[in-house]
């Protein structure tokens, strides 16, 4: 990608079956909002988070206004309020202390779903041995691998890149990869589910179960239904952060990007698949770190839950 490129480089449309991006466009541009937002937050420097390669990873990419953002040169303002700022942090340090805590159990398959610009696989102390699968869309996986390497970054634990739609057939892409489901694995799903029809969730969330071996761990986020009304209310307020980034020449149009819509809330579904289910709200977790409350929650983002399963069948 250019390292001048100022707007999202195609206009985001809505979401359809089978449709592609790469990391400055559709989807793929929330992966580098993820990144630029674990930048600021790395810089904030309170242990929770220390991701350095997030940095780098959205320079590359090239969005000005991102890599403004990221780089601290751009004040974060109203485009990336403190709510976003402390999310990142203790959902980042969440799915750190999950694989973390998975590995001390002997797992040494982890696969991340959606990897987008997560660095977990060159910044975690993976115990020798571990093998990190990291899927997602082709354009997004080979960009990471290709950005890092050309920064002279070293993968922690034995890397294996796989290039997949998650509405597909991924899990033969990832036993093609070298998985083997006759053992226990590590799987994440971050920042992903919204961005799945429902049925794909469910689907997405059946598949991992199928391919988990007993002592196999999951974690995601559980998102509460809308109440009525409510989703006009998400549209809004996603349009109004939508529009702070237009009016600053990046359009990443969040609304046209999720799924909306009744789905099944992923823990009791998991639950419902046979895996003990634990979890703490956003809420919960900035109080436990000693962060503040959130203010204005229009997107309900105190209420997500952070979940973690354990498959004991
Ligand atoms: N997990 C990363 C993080 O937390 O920084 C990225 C989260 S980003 C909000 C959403 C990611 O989901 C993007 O990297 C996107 O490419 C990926 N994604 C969404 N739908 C997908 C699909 N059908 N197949 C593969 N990847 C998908």
């Amino acid at each position: 990608m250019t390292s001048s490129r100022r707007t999202s480089s195609r206009r985001t449309s809505s979401r359809r079956d089978g449709d592609t991006w790469d990391l400055a466009s559709s989807v793929g541009a929330t992966a580098t909002m993820a990144a630029m937002t674990r930048a600021i937050a790395t810089r904030a420097d309170d242990e929770l988070i220390d991701d350095p390669f997030a940095e780098p990873l959205v320079r590359a990419v090239g969005i000005e206004l991102l890599t403004r953002l990221a780089t601290g040169e751009e004040p974060p303002g109203d485009l990336v309020g403190r709510a976003a700022i402390d999310g990142a942090k203790v959902r980042t340090r969440f799915y750190d202390e999950f694989f973390l805590d998975a590995a001390d159990t002997g797992i040494t398959q982890a696969v991340i779903l959606a990897s987008g610009l997560d660095s977990r696989a060159y910044r975690l102390p993976w115990p020798a041995g571990t093998v990190v699968y990291e899927l997602d869309q082709p354009e997004v996986v080979e960009f990471k691998t290709r950005t890092l390497a050309g920064l002279g970054a070293e993968p922690t634990a034995r890397r294996r890149v796989v290039a997949a739609d998650l509405r597909d057939d991924w899990p033969a892409a990832l036993r093609a990869a070298g998985f083997d489901p006759a053992r226990p694995a590590a799987w994440s799903a971050e920042g992903l589910l919204g961005y799945l029809p429902p049925e794909a969730q469910d689907r997405l969330l059946d598949t991992i179960t199928e391919l988990s071996a007993p002592g196999s761990r999951v974690a995601t986020e559980s998102r509460p239904n809308p109440r009525p009304g409510e989703e006009d209310r998400t549209k809004q307020s996603l349009n109004r952060i939508s529009e702070l980034f237009r009016s600053a020449d990046f359009d990443p149009d969040m609304a046209k990007l999720r799924y909306f819509g009744e789905r099944n809330e992923a823990a009791p579904y998991l639950a419902g698949l046979g895996w003990a289910v634990t979890g703490r709200t956003v809420r919960e977790l900035l109080a436990a770190h000693g962060l503040p409350p959130l203010e204005e929650d229009d997107l309900r983002m105190g209420e997500v839950r952070y979940v973690r399963g354990e498959l004991t069948k």
